[in-house]
C-alpha cells in the first residue's frame, strides 16, 4: 500500500521529501496542496512535473480516493463515493444551499444499529473511520467548490459565507457518530481550528447513544444536536431502531435536553414518515398517524427543539413506503397545533441515491 501523504506529520513528511533529494520547502508546498484538498500530485502546480510524477508513483495524497461522483440534475448536490486505503467504501454528500456549503460525512464504513428503514446498515459494520478520514470528505468537498466546472450553474449563498467555502458540516452519513465519538470529536475540532468552521454551524445526528451523548456535553462544544427518534412510544421504536432496547426514549430526550441546556441550543429531531403495505396491498400509516402525531407532541411540548419531517427515501430491500405529501402536511399539521416548531425536510438528490448508504449499497452489489 502507499504511504499516505496527508496522514504524516510535518516532520515525517520533510524527511519524505528529503530522503527524496529534495530541498525542505517542497514539503510545505506539497503540505499546502494536501491542505486543500488536492486529490493528486498532477494538481500541485507549483511543484516541478518530474517530482509529481516521482511522488505519485510512491505515495498517495490524502486517505480517501473519489470513485464516483455524482451531480444531481438541480446542480446543487454532489455526491462522493470514496474508497479508503483498505478498499472500504464510504459516501459523502455537498449540498450547495441558499445559506452556504453543506457537507454530509459519514463517521463509520457500514453501521451496526441495524436500523429497519436504512440502507447503510444493511452489509453491517466494517469499521471506524479515522479523524483523517472524515476530514478529507471535507476536503473533496472543498476541492470541488473551487475546482468545478460547472460551478457557473451552481446557485451561490447570500449569506455571509465565502461561495467556494464549506460552511457547515452534518455527521449524517453512514455510521453512527457515537461510536466513534473521539475521534468524531477530533475531526470537528479540527474543522474548526483549520478550516474555520463555527460550531454552530456543525451538527452531530445519532440514533441515540446515551453515553455518547454525555461525552458531548463533556467535551463542551456548542455544536448542534441531532436526534433520530422515528417514533414517539418505546413499543413502535423498538421494532425499527433496535438501539432502543438499549437505550429508552425517555432516556435519550433527557440526555440530549441536558445537552441543549447546557449550550442554550435547539435540538433537532428527526423523524422519517413510514408507511407499510397492510394484507390488501394498501399503503397504511406505520409512525405517521395523527396519533403518533399527537404522542409525539406530548414528548416534546415546551421544549426547545424542532421537528424535521423526513419523506423516507426508498431502499428496495426494505419492507416500507414512502408517504404522499398529503399524509406528511398532515402529520405536520398535527404538530404544528400544538405548538411544535417543525418543517418537511427537503429532498436533496434523489436522482443520485443520495439516501443514507445508497449509493455504496448499489456499488457493492454489482
Ligand atoms: N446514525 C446516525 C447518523 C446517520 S443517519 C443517526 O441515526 O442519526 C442520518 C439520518 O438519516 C437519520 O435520521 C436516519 O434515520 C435517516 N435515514 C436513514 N435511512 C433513511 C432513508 N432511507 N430515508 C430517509 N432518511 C433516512
Amino acid at each position: 500500500m502507499k504511504p499516505i501523504l496527508f496522514n504524516f506529520t510535518d516532520a515525517e513528511l520533510e524527511q519524505y521529501i528529503v530522503n527524496m533529494a529534495q530541498p525542505k520547502f517542497r514539503a510545505k508546498q506539497v503540505r499546502e496542496w494536501l491542505n486543500r484538498g488536492a486529490p493528486d500530485f498532477a494538481s500541485m502546480k507549483n511543484i516541478p512535473e518530474s517530482l509529481r510524477k516521482e511522488l505519485d508513483s510512491g505515495a498517495q495524497t490524502l486517505p480517501v480516493k473519489i470513485i464516483k461522483k455524482l451531480e444531481s440534475g438541480d446542480g446543487e448536490t454532489t455526491k462522493f463515493l470514496l474508497e479508503l486505503n483498505d478498499g472500504e467504501q464510504i459516501e459523502s454528500v455537498l449540498m450547495r444551499t441558499t445559506y452556504g456549503n453543506s457537507v454530509c460525512v459519514s463517521s463509520q464504513a457500514g453501521c451496526a444499529m441495524g436500523c429497519k428503514f436504512c440502507a447503510s446498515t444493511l452489509l453491517g459494520l466494517k469499521r471506524n473511520l479515522t479523524a483523517n478520514e472524515i476530514y478529507a470528505q471535507i476536503l473533496v468537498a472543498q476541492w470541488e467548490l473551487r475546482n468545478d466546472k460547472f460551478s457557473e450553474k451552481h446557485i451561490k449563498p447570500n449569506g455571509d459565507a465565502n461561495n467556494d467555502d464549506v460552511s457547515h458540516i452534518v455527521v449524517m452519513g453512514t455510521g453512527e457518530p457515537l461510536q466513534n465519538t473521539e475521534n468524531v470529536i477530533d475531526f470537528i475540532e479540527r474543522a474548526n481550528s483549520q478550516m474555520g468552521i463555527g460550531w454552530r454551524r456543525i451538527t452531530v445526528s445519532t440514533c441515540g447513544i446515551v453515553p455518547g451523548i454525555d461525552r458531548l456535553i463533556q467535551w463542551g462544544r456548542p455544536i448542534n444536536l441531532a436526534i433520530s427518534l422515528h417514533a414517539p412510544t418505546d413499543e413502535l421504536r423498538s421494532q425499527i431502531m433496535p438501539i432502543n432496547n438499549k437505550y429508552k426514549l425517555s432516556e435519550v430526550l433527557d440526555a440530549a435536553w441536558r445537552f441543549t441546556d447546557t449550550h442554550n441550543r435547539q435540538l433537532m429531531i428527526e423523524y422519517i414518515l413510514l408507511g407499510k403495505r397492510d394484507e390488501n396491498d394498501e399503503i397504511v400509516l406505520y409512525n405517521a398517524s395523527l396519533e403518533h402525531a399527537e404522542r409525539l407532541s406530548e414528548l416534546l411540548r415546551g421544549k426547545n427543539c424542532m421537528v424535521n419531517l423526513i419523506p423516507w427515501n426508498a431502499v428496495d430491500e426494505r419492507d416500507f413506503s414512502s408517504l404522499s405529501g398529503n399524509a406528511v402536511h398532515r402529520f405536520q399539521d398535527t404538530l404544528i397545533k400544538n405548538g411544535i416548531h417543525t418543517r418537511i425536510r427537503r429532498e436533496r438528490g434523489t436522482d443520485i441515491g443520495s439516501a443514507c448508504g445508497q449509493l455504496r449499497l448499489n456499488n457493492a452489489k454489482k
